[in-house]
C-alpha cells in the first residue's frame, strides 16, 4: 500500500502543479475511533502548487468507513467524499495556524490525510436514521423483528434510567 509523500522540489519545478494520486490504508482510524469497525484504503486525488512562496495541497479523499450502529450495534458501510486543503511552508518564519511547517524536500501528506478523515468521523453513528435499536427488555434488534415487550416500562424510575441509556430517543 502506498503511502502520499510530496517533493517540494517537483512542486518548485512543475508549471501547472504536481498531481498526486495514490491509495493507502490507514488502520489507525479505525484504532482510535471506538465506533469505526474498519476503513477500507484511502484514495487520495491531489494537486500541490506553489504561490507566494507556500505550497498548497488541494483535491479530494474517498474512502468507505464501516461503522457500528450505536442503536442496534450492526456494522453498515458509509462512504465518505471530503475536499482536502493543506498550506505548507518551508519558512519557519511564516507558519501559523494554517501554514505548516516542512522543512524537508519530501513531506509526507498521510498525517494530514488521516485528520482530515478523523474530523469527519461520527461519533454517535445510525445504521439509518430511523433505527428502532436493541429492545432495553429482551435484546432483539427491533429493526429486524419486533417484540412483545413493553417498550416504555411506566415505573417513571426506569423510563429515567431508559433515557440515560438511550438519550437520543429524547431528540
Ligand atoms: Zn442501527
Ligand atoms: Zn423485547
Amino acid at each position: 500500500m502506498e503511502t502520499v509523500w510530496m517533493n517540494l522540489r517537483d512542486v518548485d519545478e512543475a508549471k501547472g502543479g504536481v498531481v498526486l494520486h495514490e491509495t493507502l490504508a490507514l488502520p489507525r482510524v479505525a484504532e482510535e475511533n471506538r465506533m469505526v469497525e474498519r476503513i477500507d484504503p484511502v484514495t487520495a486525488d491531489l494537486i500541490a502548487h506553489k504561490a507566494d512562496r507556500l505550497y498548497h495541497v488541494d483535491g479530494a479523499v474517498e474512502t468507505v468507513i464501516w461503522y457500528m450502529c450505536s442503536r442496534c450495534l450492526e456494522t453498515f458501510s458509509a462512504p465518505l467524499h471530503l475536499p482536502f486543503a493543506e498550506v505548507f511552508t518551508r519558512d519557519a518564519a511564516r507558519v501559523e495556524d494554517e501554514i505548516i511547517y516542512a522543512p524537508d524536500d519530501d513531506v509526507l501528506l498521510d498525517p494530514f490525510i488521516e485528520q482530515t478523515i478523523n474530523l469527519a468521523i461520527e461519533y454517535r453513528p445510525l445504521c439509518r436514521e430511523d433505527c428502532k435499536g436493541l429492545c432495553p427488555v429482551c435484546g432483539k434488534n427491533r429493526n429486524l423483528e419486533p417484540c412483545d415487550c413493553n417498550p416504555r416500562p411506566v415505573d417513571p424510575r426506569w423510563a429515567a434510567l431508559q433515557d440515560l441509556l438511550s438519550p437520543d430517543e429524547s431528540e
